[in-house]
């Protein structure tokens, strides 16, 4: 009978590894948003997102509300890597029937201890009344928490009962009953359970504890999970300590097949019957009761104390947790377990002492293996979660159960390396979690909140509010107006520059056109055939050779029309003159459609003899040297306004030209009579802003950040293009760089240590912006191997204030360029009479197109700023090649309907 008893309460591997399979099923329907309100293990969020790093300093007060006292203690940790903090302690003993009655007189109760106690510690020192005293509140009771410092109250358990605090905030609560005695400068900054204040205290510098096992009266655990996975929260960057509620794990029914007939009587005669259900099994308060039933059992059978008074054994609560471990711990002999049922009144003979002692080792022993499970659990889910293949830990632990009985850490390590064999933890005994813990949780709060204000520092100034894109917009709505004025646009910034398209695609073009593409990553001649059908285009690339990139403007020339006549020739295009666009992706002072002067070369050409020349008077003489008669140059065309067109083939409604790649530009269809720069007032021109220039002359200075001025500083154009190097993929790695190295600096990231890497120019791509702002939780490896191409050791919380650097940076700049977008659609408005605009922007560019949000926040933000113009962002396929085609046949459209 004894042994099936011992059989009974042992549980076999096979059967552990189920239940850990049930444990990381339950942990997942806690997390899930769909299924948290029905889980079993609750999973609640903590909003607890980071572990101490050994730098918190300060004083710190602590109240516990424990099983029968008040806790208060005054911790003072000093930046030393939490060593050796320096702590004072006082109790209070609850008041008869307080824990039944309001919960008003409750927290008032609490407030007077911590008055109290403040009194005592501080009566020699009158100032620290006026400093303000963060306080840590441990409330071991289930919570639904919304902020460190917000907790609704979900339901008592451990015999409390008071009335008024279920579903309220008793953070509130507490501070409210603390303001009541006067004590304002103490503030409730956050509340804990102690399973979290656990995992705080064994936390210390370089060696985060991530997981905490509370064994104890009841028992329950916390780890450190990934933010996104925990769904009920808004946060879904980094890590939050999640509180898994495990001591009602089986309340479904998953445990019932371990359950033994003393289990069953244990949880009957509990309060909270079919309830909590592992805490039951594993919980100090229960173990004295699993064995009074055991042998209650096995007196019944006669297996034990025959011939005894067994009555005591009818007294609920007589195997107290000291009693089970006292006889548990005595190894040398029976005789102490003899004297210790003779206290409660026991005639024990020798083998019945023995038996006892075997059933309070098989029931203690069973409570660590299952703590073990749970643990094997948790690693389990956090190993997975983080996508890695081995998993490294530290496990904080404490309770009466694990540092009263000797084997517990033996079998916690022993049985949780069996489950979960890939992952490795090291225990670290806790000593006096919700105390100290409670301390660092406090601190930590606090210092991540100083940690906060110094990051809003920094990014601050590259922050705007609406009120601040408005005037932007104003500015640049300011700037557009002095660019087309005669008068004034010398002195613009937005040069407002004519094409001399005055027309948008209608879809009527017919025929086949030529395109040159010079002066953008490669130099292309295509064939554009634009039918009833639509448009198909064939091309072929061409290299440049350096040394006619750099020889005489002839040379160059006759080079490209080899290029076109070769081109022709293979696409069998040789006796036909076909019309002709050209893309030039040079800054000209374009006079007509078809004549352009060259004001500068860059991009490495500097061919002699054409800066200040008709660069299509340079190609058609070329063509004349050449005897090339199959082309005629209709129209020089500039890129946006070739994205423009392009898409303005597809939809008519596409009046605007947008690009954001290397550099940024734009170019609207504007009135006639609006251009002063160019002679008419009928109908409508096509003007090229050059929008990137915006600022050159001052206007933006007041919104440039202190890493603006060193990105501009260390450009080829410095004090030019001042708006493009807020927004375009060329500048946008090297804002994000300088705002890490400043960082560092202050010691917000990477432990304030500098990587050499990080201080060479344009090392920071702009393409990592997209790879970091697209990583969740998961992806954060992709963030580390961008680092380490960086040779940046970076902590998790280094990636992800990295992320939110990125996301600041590129945000500003889709929220500028919107600003922008806003001037050119609202002037557009105002210009038709229009109540309501309907208009497309053709966009091209690669930071739009793979930037995860930059398109998003534009889109956003144009919304905002202008809310009369309905805007549509259409991308643009080849806007310098098939838009210069399309260029090239609208100017013949118009040139055939003027005849
Ligand atoms: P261009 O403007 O010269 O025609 P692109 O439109 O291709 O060229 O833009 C090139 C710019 O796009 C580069 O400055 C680069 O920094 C940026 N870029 C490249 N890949 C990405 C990406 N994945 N996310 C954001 N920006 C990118
Ligand atoms: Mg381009």
């Amino acid at each position: 009978q004894i042994q099936r008893a011992l059989r009974s309460l042992s549980i076999p591997l096979e059967r552990l590894h189920i239940m850990k399979g049930h444990m990381m099923q339950d942990m997942c329907k806690g997390l899930s948003r769909q299924t948290h309100a029905q889980a079993k293990v609750r999973m609640l969020p903590t909003f607890i997102c980071s572990t101490p790093n050994g730098t918190e300093k300060g004083n710190f007060l602590v109240v516990e509300l424990c099983q029968s006292q008040v806790r208060t203690v005054l911790v003072t940790l000093y930046g030393d890597g939490n060593m050796s903090p320096h702590m004072m302690y006082k109790i209070f003993e609850l008041p008869e029937g307080i824990t039944q009655g309001e919960g008003e007189a409750l927290f008032d109760f609490i407030a007077q201890c911590v008055s109290q106690f403040l009194a005592e510690t501080f009566s020699s020192d009158t100032n620290s009344s006026e400093q303000r005293l963060p306080l840590g509140f441990v409330f071991p009771f289930s919570c639904q928490q919304t902020q460190l410092d917000k907790a609704e109250l979900l339901s008592w358990s451990k015999g409390f009962n008071c009335s008024g605090v279920v579903g309220k905030d008793v953070v509130q609560m507490l501070q409210l009953a603390i303001n009541k005695q006067q004590l304002a400068h103490v503030e409730v900054v956050a509340l804990m359970n102690d399973t979290v204040g656990t995992l705080m205290t064994c936390s210390t510098e370089g060696r985060p504890c991530e997981v905490a096992i509370v064994a104890d009266k009841g028992s329950n655990s916390c780890f450190m999970a990934e933010a996104f996975l925990v769904e009920i929260t808004e946060e879904t960057s980094g890590r939050m300590c999640v509180n898994t509620e495990w001591g009602c794990f089986g309340d479904d029914g998953t445990l019932n097949d371990v359950f033994t007939p003393y289990d069953e009587s244990v949880d009957v005669e509990s309060s909270n019957p079919g309830e909590k259900r592992f805490e039951k099994m594993v919980g100090t308060l229960y173990l004295g009761e699993i064995v009074r039933h055991a042998l209650i059992a096995l007196t019944a059978e006669k297996a034990i104390f025959s011939g005894t008074n067994t009555a005591v054994l009818k007294e609920k609560g007589v195997f107290t947790m000291q009693h089970l471990l006292d006889i548990i711990n005595n190894e040398d002999g029976i005789t102490d377990v003899r004297r210790i049922l003779e206290v409660l009144g026991l005639q024990a003979n020798e083998r019945d002492c023995g038996r006892v002692q075997q059933i309070c080792r098989a029931v203690v022993g069973r409570a660590a293996t299952l703590h073990a499970t749970g643990l094997a659990a948790i690693l389990s889910y956090m190993c997975q979660t983080r996508d890695i293949e081995s998993l490294m830990v530290n496990v904080g632990m404490e309770g009466e159960l694990a540092m009263g009985y000797p084997r517990f850490e033996e079998i916690l390590l022993s049985v949780s390396r069996l489950l979960s064999p890939e992952c490795m933890a090291t225990v670290l005994p806790s000593k006096d979690g919700s105390g100290r813990g409670a301390a660092m949780v406090t601190a930590v709060a606090l210092r991540l909140a100083a940690q906060r204000r110094a990051v809003d520092e920094v990014l601050a100034p590259l922050r705007f509010s609406l009120a601040d894109l408005e005037k932007v917009q104003a500015l640049m709505k300011a700037e557009m107006e002095r660019g087309l004025c005669k008068e004034t646009n010398a002195n613009a910034s937005v040069r407002m520059l004519p094409t001399y398209v005055t027309h948008t695609p209608d879809g009527t073009e017919r025929g086949d056109f030529l395109a040159l593409d010079l002066g953008g990553t490669n130099f292309r001649v295509l064939v554009v055939r634009v039918t009833e059908d639509g448009i198909t285009m064939a091309s072929e690339i061409y290299v440049i050779p350096a040394a006619i990139m750099q020889g005489t403007g002839e040379e160059l020339f006759d080079h490209i029309i080899d290029c076109i006549i070769d081109f022709q020739t293979k696409q069998n295009l040789v006796t036909q003159m076909l019309p002709l666009g050209f893309t030039f992706s040079f800054p000209c002072q374009q006079v007509g459609l078809d004549k352009a002067l060259l004001l500068t070369w860059t991009k490495g050409f500097s061919a002699s003899g054409c800066v200040g020349q008709d660069v299509v008077q340079l190609l058609r003489e070329a063509a004349k040297r050449k005897r090339h008669l199959g082309m005629q140059v209709v129209a020089l065309v500039n890129d946006t306004v070739g994205t423009m067109m392009a898409c303005g083939y597809d939809d008519p409604k596409c009046e605007i030209g947008l690009i954001v790649g290397t550099g940024t530009n734009a170019c609207y269809m504007e009135e006639m009579k609006n251009v002063g720069t160019v002679e008419g007032d009928q109908g409508r021109m096509c003007i090229n802003m050059e929008w990137g220039a915006f600022g050159d002359n001052g206007c933006l200075d007041y919104l440039f950040t202190h890493f603006d001025q060193v990105v501009d500083e260390t450009t080829i154009n410095p004090g030019k293009q001042r708006f493009e190097k807020l927004i375009s993929g060329m500048y946008l790695g090297e804002i994000v760089r300088q705002i890490l190295m400043a960082m560092t600096e202050k010691q917000l990231l990477f432990q304030g240590k500098p990587s050499p890497k990080l201080q060479t120019k344009d090392i920071f791509k702009t393409k990592f912006l997209s790879t970091i702002e697209l990583s969740n939780g998961l992806a954060l490896r992709q963030i580390r191997a961008i680092l380490n191409e960086l040779e940046i050791d970076a902590t998790f919380e280094d990636c992800v204030l990295m992320k939110e650097v990125c996301q600041t940076v590129s945000l500003r700049a889709a929220q500028l360029c919107a600003a922008g977008m806003a001037a050119v659609v609202e002037k557009m408005r105002e210009n038709r009479g229009l109540d309501q605009l309907t208009v497309t922007v053709g966009v091209d560019g690669t930071l739009y197109k793979l930037h995860p949000r930059f398109s998003d926040n534009l889109q956003k933000t144009l919304k905002e700023l202008a809310p009369k113009c309905n805007v549509t962002f259409l991308l643009s396929e080849d806007g310098s090649g098939k838009g210069a085609a399309l260029v090239a046949a609208v100017a013949n459209r118009t040139a055939n309907a003027m005849e």
